[in-house]
Parts: C-alpha cells; sequence; structure tokens
C-alpha cells in the first residue's frame, strides 16, 4: 500500500483529504504542523501532500529538506497565497505537482494517481507480477517460469499448483487444499492427482525445496 504524508493544519480539510485518499487505497499519515513533518523526512513515504501555509514555518522549507534528503522523493503542494508566485517557487524546489486552494479534494486524489502512475505505475506491476523462489521466477500474469533465461514449460495445474504452494511458501498446505484451491469443489478424483502434480513439478524444477508431510501436505520451503 503506498503511504502518503500529508501536511496540512486546516482541521477540517486535513480530514477531509485524509478521508478521501483512504478510500482511495492510500495509507495515509497526517501533520498539522510543520515541524513534526520535518522530523519524519527519514521516513521516505511514497509521496508528501503538504501545505504551504503553516503556522510554525515555511512549507517551502518542507519540500527543501524533503529534497535535500532524498532527490526524487515526490511532493504535492497546495497554497492559497500569491498563485503564480507560490507554483514557480514550488516547482522550482523540486514539487511535482501543484494545486491551488480551494480545489476539490477529488482533484487532489486524481492528481496523486496520475503522479503515483508516471512514477511508480509499471515497476510496481512487474514487482508484483514475479514471485522469486529458489533460482526460479514465476510470472503470474505470462503464467511462466524461467530458470535464469530458460523457460521451464509446465501444464496449467503445474503451473497452478507451483504457484500455490509458491504463495503459501513456508506453509504446510494439505492435499485437500491444494486440491479445492486447484481442482475445485467438484473434482472427484483422488488427492492421488496432488501427489503426482507435486512429483512431476519436483522433476521439472528440481531446485525446488517441496517437503512432504507424508499423508497430510506438503510445505514449500525457502530461505527468503
Ligand atoms: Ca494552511
Amino acid at each position: 500500500m503506498k503511504q502518503i504524508y500529508l501536511v496540512e493544519d486546516e482541521k477540517s480539510l486535513n480530514l477531509l483529504l485524509k478521508k478521501y485518499l483512504e478510500i482511495e487505497g492510500y495509507e495515509v499519515i497526517t501533520f498539522s504542523d510543520g515541524m513534526s513533518a520535518l522530523s519524519r523526512i527519514h521516513d521516505l513515504p511514497d509521496l508528501w501532500v503538504l501545505d504551504i501555509m503553516l503556522p510554525d514555518i515555511d512549507g517551502y522549507e518542507i519540500i527543501r529538506s524533503i529534497k535535500e534528503f532524498k532527490e526524487d522523493t515526490p511532493v504535492i503542494f497546495m497554497s492559497a497565497r500569491n498563485e503564480e508566485l507560490d507554483r514557480v517557487v514550488g516547482l522550482e524546489l523540486g514539487s511535482d505537482d501543484y494545486l491551488s486552494k480551494p480545489f476539490l479534494p477529488r482533484e487532489l486524489v486524481i492528481r496523486v494517481n496520475r503522479l503515483f502512475e508516471r512514477m511508480y505505475g509499471k515497476e510496481d506491476t512487474e514487482i508484483d507480477d514475479i514471485i522469486i523462489v529458489a533460482d526460479y521466477s514465476i510470472s503470474i500474469n505470462q503464467r511462466t517460469v524461467n530458470d535464469q533465461n530458460k523457460e521451464i514449460q509446465l501444464t496449467n495445474k503445474e503451473f497452478e499448483l507451483l504457484l500455490y504452494i509458491a504463495q503459501n511458501k513456508n506453509i504446510v498446505v494439505t492435499r485437500e487444499q491444494i486440491l479445492m484451491n486447484i481442482w475445485g469443489f467438484d473434482y472427484y478424483g483422488s488427492e492421488r492427482v496432488v501427489d503426482n502434480t507435486i512429483r512431476r513439478l519436483r522433476k521439472k524444477m528440481d531446485k525446488l525445496n517441496i517437503e512432504t508431510l507424508y499423508g497430510y501436505g506438503y510445505k514449500l520451503v525457502t530461505k527468503v
């Protein structure tokens, strides 16, 4: 979950923006003054959303410190002051986007989504898609398994079983669970089909460490 640090001293606006961003699926940590925000810069959230007019320090100070600590940390700032000047100064300090007050909360959400898409979008889906087990990389979307650069040919059920134990790595899964998840409730065959599929997986992927708990189930053991 993407984490957003929101700095806004107007309490009602602070709450409102937090709520909107949370509904969108973001984790939001809020600050109502500049100093407490400054003290958390090293946390490196995925995004800062900050107001320029704060009771204690200038929002620009925060942008400056954020960028000093790590230049590519994304920042969206908000201001109701002399708009044009604020926009120019904020962007010169390295901010990624700007909202002039008043604005609709929805507008902030759109800007945030867009920024994340631009900054993390592609990279993120790639990370979510790939599971690494032993030396193998499993791509969920492509439904492929690679050993270094060599693709391993698996049947549909072999792939699904591999994915299932990989997603439950270091946890014992019973043959019943496997059967239910891969073959479904309406499968009438015996649990032997699980054993047979595991056997074929072991043969095709000999670096996998699949432990057998006799009469019970299996566990894919990985170091990570
Ligand atoms: Ca303010």
